[in-house]
């Protein structure tokens, strides 16, 4: 495994909250962070069918075009009764012409599983594929998870996306309503990162 000895690094992705948790999770090793949006990068398309192949795709894009190490990551949720759906396709279920609508897209999650009388608990998981990607093409990649169930009505107005409405195991409170220091410790990214961390950075 490669290990990363630089002192900058690019997350390649243009989405506050994942910038905001990634740069926390760093802070303790003294990397100057900067964003794709920095750099002026475009978002390139996600035209892969998988959590890594969109991952590989964002990462290397922006340590091309920076000449900079670069982090991505692709995350989204998987629903057990919906066949695994909308996973890779967690923010394209949002979408509207005027904008990501996350209600629309968790109210989508729960007609579906109503209408298919999924058993309780509407188990789920939030999965993210962490990628660093270096300019001359090689790549490491970190698969993490976090375990819970769907539920209904959304719940807490912390967080982002699909929090109101994932509780996971073991809490009583969804990500939406969760201290986000703890949500921060608990996400699938946490768990992608301690295994980055562990291979490239320790
Ligand atoms: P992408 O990885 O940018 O393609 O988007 C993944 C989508 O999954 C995001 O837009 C969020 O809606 C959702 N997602 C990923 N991680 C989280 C999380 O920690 N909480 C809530 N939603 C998340």
């Amino acid at each position: 495994m490669r290990r990363f000895d630089g002192d900058q690094l690019v997350i390649a992705s243009h989405n506050k909250g994942k910038l905001r948790e990634i740069a926390e999770l760093l802070t303790p090793f003294g990397i100057t962070v900067t964003s794709a949006a920095d750099h002026g990068l475009e978002e390139p398309e996600e035209t892969e069918s998988t959590f890594v192949g969109n991952a590989r795709i964002k990462a290397h894009y922006a340590a091309k075009a920076t000449g900079l190490p670069a982090l991505s990551d692709d995350s989204g949720i998987t629903v057990d009764a919906l066949d695994g759906a909308p996973g890779v396709y967690t923010a394209d279920w949002a979408e509207t012409p005027a904008g990501r609508d996350f209600p629309m897209a968790m109210t989508k999650v729960w007609s579906l599983l109503e209408e298919r009388n999924a058993p309780f608990p509407r188990t789920a998981a939030f999965r993210a594929t962490l990628v660093l990607a270096w300019p001359d093409g090689h790549d490491e990649v970190f698969e993490g998870i976090a375990k819970g169930q769907v539920v209904w009505p959304m719940r807490g107005h912390l967080g982002f996306g699909f929090d109101p409405v994932f509780l996971p195991d073991g809490e009583t409170e969804t990500f939406g309503e969760m201290d986000p220091a703890k949500k921060r410790d608990m996400t699938h990214r946490a768990d992608a990162f301690r295994k980055l961390v562990a291979g490239c950075f320790a």
